[in-house]
């Protein structure tokens, strides 16, 4: 069994970690630094660039050039062939990745560890998208021998924008799809987390990736992020992270009309109907706020539960939520490790104290965790509140960490009216062991995603997503790799 706190000795030692433009390890241009802390304990795991916009100038020039260059020359095999390399090296480097993940973010390595199956089976997936690709040859109404057809093209020069709670499918969500379509990539990292996508960017040079086909630029979002969004020379933008962020975003494309994909915020509904099984539902429903400490953008956060069963399952709910184990996230026996920053903590410490003023009750939690081995560090109980109305605070914003608002209901009519009165529609979860009932539900639920008696399922051959204020655009499956293409017509007369 691996000895995580003498490998994680290994990995960081407080040193500085340049971050890559053109195939060139560098530090920013203003030899700025930001520092890595370990969330945990705060301790220094290392510092990395603080990127600005002359950092992103030179990055998006590289990427251009390998564009322009020789990577367009790469046939879709060999793009193929490159991501089965990424994919194996990515394996035989797994536990190095995810203990990294585990220190500079926090999240549980048990978790870190079992993402596994989706970010390798990402990077097939889109090994087998590269040779997908192809236009098509249409009939057309010009009479005579005037011939048309599409050919699909890579969209040029990628920015990505990703937040720090999952920077290993994050970055790879962004990567893949531009490597087997020919696209290059210009990625900015979280502030809070950038140091496992440096060491993905490491990984993939080593396993052939060619110089500028992806450059990463650390820095703050006002900085980096905002020269990015609005370089006239990017194509196109992925942004995963907040719904404010993302309409600065989407603004900021407007200067050259670049594409744009938006993967934002939630305050996703889990439903348990009276006739739920709710043996398998509590542990799920509880999970699906409390994995990762409630840092889930699909955290299914507002818990409507049938009256019936109402008082029962909250209290079942708040049972399985007392017993997690709160720690650090290098301890295997850890389910919530800290929250990434004082900023977030003390956003959450806001909804602990907002609950109650309003007039919700604590089922179980509502307080910050303490103890000697929490030092340093900012962990909070897992909260479930009770006797919450659709109108408090803690049950329509997105409070992204570990607390749930439970709400009673009476019918399914009046379910489906309160769940979808919301602004955003990224997630849903339903417990029913009634076939009619899950399909009914399913149909009339406005989120980009519905689960049926389980939650938190993603798979890199499924499209996930948001409607409404949670944003637009695919990942996962085919349509995500659209997104990376144009589609040209051409005409022939014969
Ligand atoms: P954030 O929006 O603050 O930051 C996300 C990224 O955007 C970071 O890299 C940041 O540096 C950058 N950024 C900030 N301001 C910018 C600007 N003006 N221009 C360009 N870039 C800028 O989000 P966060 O706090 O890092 O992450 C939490 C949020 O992300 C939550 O709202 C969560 O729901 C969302 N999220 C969504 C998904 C999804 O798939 N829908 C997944 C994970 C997280």
């Amino acid at each position: 069994m691996t000895d995580w706190k003498t490998k994680a000795a290994t990995l960081y030692d407080g040193s500085f970690r340049p971050m890559v433009i053109g195939g060139q390890w560098v530090a920013a241009q203003s030899e700025e630094v930001i520092e890595a802390r370990n969330p945990a304990d705060g301790t220094l795991l290392a510092t990395v660039p603080r990127g600005s916009k002359a950092d992103i100038d030179k990055a998006v020039a590289a990427a251009r050039k390998a564009f322009d260059g020789p990577w367009s020359k790469w046939t879709p095999f060999e793009r193929q062939n490159l991501l089965l390399k990424i994919a194996e090296k990515f394996e035989a480097e797994w536990e190095t990745l995810c203990l990294s993940d585990t220190l500079d973010m926090g999240m549980p390595i048990q978790r870190t560890l079992g993402n596994s199956r989706r970010v390798l089976g990402m990077l097939r997936y889109y090994a087998g998208q590269a040779v997908a690709v192809h236009g098509a040859t249409i009939p057309n109404s010009f009479p005579g021998e005037i011939y048309s057809q599409t050919v699909r093209e890579p969209v040029g020069v990628v920015g990505a924008i990703i937040p720090w709670n999952a920077p290993i499918a994050g970055s790879i969500w962004k990567i893949g799809p531009a490597l087997a379509t020919g696209c290059t990539v210009v990625l900015k990292p979280s502030e809070e987390a950038s140091l496992t996508v440096l060491l993905i960017a490491k990984l993939m040079e080593e396993a052939g990736l060619p110089e500028g086909v992806l450059n990463i630029v650390t820095g703050h979002g006002a900085e980096a992020g905002a020269a990015l969004a609005e370089h006239p020379g990017v194509d196109k933008i992925v942004f995963t992270g907040s719904t404010a962020t993302g309409q600065a975003i989407a603004r900021a494309g407007t200067v050259n009309l670049k594409r744009v994909s938006l993967e934002l915020g939630g305050k996703s509904p889990v439903i348990v109907c009276r006739d739920a099984d709710i043996e398998k539902a509590v542990p799920v429903a509880a999970m699906s706020v409390f994995a990762n400490s409630g840092q889930i953008c699909i955290a299914g956060s507002r818990l409507f539960v049938a009256r019936e069963i109402h008082d029962e399952f909250t209290r079942r709910v708040a049972e399985f939520a007392a017993n997690l184990r709160i720690g650090h996230g290098i301890d295997a026996d850890t389910d919530i490790g800290p929250i990434i920053s004082a900023r977030q903590a003390d956003r959450i410490a806001g909804y602990l104290a907002a609950g109650p003023n309003e007039g919700a009750e604590v089922l179980t939690g509502g307080t910050r965790a303490e103890g000697e081995d929490l030092t340093g560090g900012h962990f909070f109980h897992p909260t479930v509140f009770g006797g919450v109305n659709d109108d408090m605070s803690i049950a329509r914003e997105e409070i992204f960490g570990p607390v749930i608002s439970a709400m009673p209901f009476d019918d399914l009519d009046e379910v489906v009216t309160r769940a979808n009165a919301t602004p955003y529609g990224l997630a849903a979860g339903i417990f029913t062991t009634h076939l009619g009932t899950a399909h009914r539900l399913a149909h009339r639920i406005k989120a980009g995603s519905v689960w049926v008696n389980m939650y938190h399922a993603i798979d890199p051959a499924v499209p996930f997503g948001g409607m409404k204020m949670s944003g637009y655009g695919r990942e996962g499956g085919a349509e995500h790799v659209e997104e990376y293409l144009e589609t040209k017509a051409i005409w022939i007369n014969a």
